[in-house]
């Protein structure tokens, strides 16, 4: 979760005086505790908050003066009488901040604007430019602005923007390795976007996206163990153990569409042979049904106006289609041999299929279940369901990871000078939001 600006040595401001520190510290762990409370929109008196955080009423006082006075919180009226007084409740204040997310898909770039609570003001989408990543930025630029219009603000107003983009991510740089379903190769992302839009920019693989927006408002609310898996041109998850993101030493875990399962198997995107993607990604889809259409066989999809797609063939096969029923199963059963790897590694809750086809049939996920249980050696209670979040998943991760990551009003902890505690850390987990 690489970010843009102020990547200075953080050292060589490194206060001497521990005390002090040390106080800040804990004055900013409190602030940061107190508002994440309030981060889906509650509204909470000072008594509830002082409860949830296991505060004192006075520190829990200060706090929020603090932030009322910031126009971080608001107030919202009275709350009901539990039989004594009628407490005042305290809420988020929507306009403390404007966040951008962008998600730079493989067809479609998309941009969103939101209020300090995430919710959308305005959304922009155009066509990704594949293979030309500054224009891509100018293309997200352009639409930032727009939306930004079209919500009567400016990029003053904005305080940080994420960026999910389906590729290798540098956590510490924010620099793309390699995207290659949109032919970026060690492009600053991070940097550029940063100079564009004149705001801190945090950049982050969709998986991981995905698997915070899964986590914040989908399948996975509030579970502290689970992987998030991606089924699109390409497969790859993101797993989120104990509250925590598993991001790896650069930023590049979770690539188990590259772990080979055939031998030699087929040339896959990555120059290698038989990798796990070439079994059951949406173009080994694709390409089973071109060659059920070639070999005669009865299918709707010899009748398809253009050429055949992973989704086609998931729709036809809930719609009976016997042929499309089973490459379905096939891909998922492929596929399940790759969870079957997660399950064994990680003994996860749920694993949460996302992607172009995650919901439309039955058969890819019945294949994967079965396979997955095959091969696994033990998975009671591991739940395998897709996402219900849609195509706006990775746009709402690139918000929550903006929020999460940036100013003083969320990631508290950065204004403290002690904090290589720190940022790349990305918890959520409740409770322990450092
Ligand atoms: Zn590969």
């Amino acid at each position: 979760m690489a970010k843009s600006r102020s990547n200075g040595n953080r050292n060589a401001n490194k206060p001497t005086d521990a005390k002090l520190l040390g106080n800040a510290y804990i004055r900013a762990v409190n602030r940061a505790t107190v508002l994440d409370l309030f981060r889906n929109g509650k509204q909470l008196s000072r008594s509830d908050i002082s409860r949830q955080c296991d505060l004192t009423k006075p520190t829990v006082s200060a706090i929020v003066d603090s932030l009322v006075a910031e126009g971080v919180l608001k107030e919202a009226g009275m709350g009901p009488s539990d039989g004594g007084r009628r407490a005042l409740l305290l809420e988020i204040n929507p306009i403390s901040s404007t966040f951008v997310g962008i998600h730079f898909g493989e067809d479609t770039t998309q941009i969103a604007v939101t209020d300090a609570l995430g919710r959308t003001l305005a959304k922009k989408t155009a066509d990704t430019v594949s293979e030309n990543p500054d224009a891509s930025m100018e293309t997200a630029r352009v639409l930032v602005n727009d939306a930004l219009r079209d919500a009567n603000l400016d990029m003053s107003h904005v305080t940080a923007a994420g960026v999910s983009v389906p590729g290798l991510v540098d956590r510490q740089t924010g620099n793309c390795k390699i995207a290659p379903n949109l032919g970026w190769h060690d492009y600053p992302i991070s940097e550029r976007l940063a100079a564009l839009l004149g705001v801190d920019v945090y950049v982050a693989n969709t998986t991981q996206t995905a698997a915070l927006a899964e986590h914040q408002m989908g399948v996975a609310r509030g579970l502290q163990n689970f992987v998030w898996l991606y089924v699109g041109s390409g497969v790859g998850s993101c797993a989120v153990i104990g509250g925590r993101i598993q991001l790896g030493t650069r930023g590049f875990a979770g690539e188990i569409g590259h772990c080979k399962v055939e031998t030699p198997g087929l040339l896959c995107g990555c120059g290698k042979r038989g990798c796990l993607e070439t079994t059951c990604s949406n173009l080994a889809i694709a390409r089973e049904a071109r060659k059920a259409i070639e070999s005669g066989r009865p299918t709707a999809l010899a009748f398809a106006r253009k050429p055949v797609c992973a989704k086609d063939v998931s729709l036809a096969a809930s719609e009976g289609d016997m042929v499309a029923q089973k490459i379905m199963t096939d891909a998922g059963r492929a596929l399940g041999l790759g969870v079957s790897l997660l399950l064994n590694i990680y003994d996860p809750q749920m694993v949460v299929v996302g992607g172009p086809v995650a919901g439309t049939d039955d058969f890819f996920l019945d294949g994967l279940k079965k396979q997955a249980a095959k091969y696994s050696l033990e998975t009671p209670g591991a739940k395998i369901v897709f996402s219900n979040l849609g195509s706006d998943i990775y746009l709402k991760g690139a918000v929550q990871m903006a929020m999460e990551k940036s100013n003083a009003s969320y990631r508290i902890i950065k204004s403290a000078k002690t904090m290589e505690v720190e940022e790349d850390e990305w918890v959520y987990a409740k409770g322990s939001r450092l």
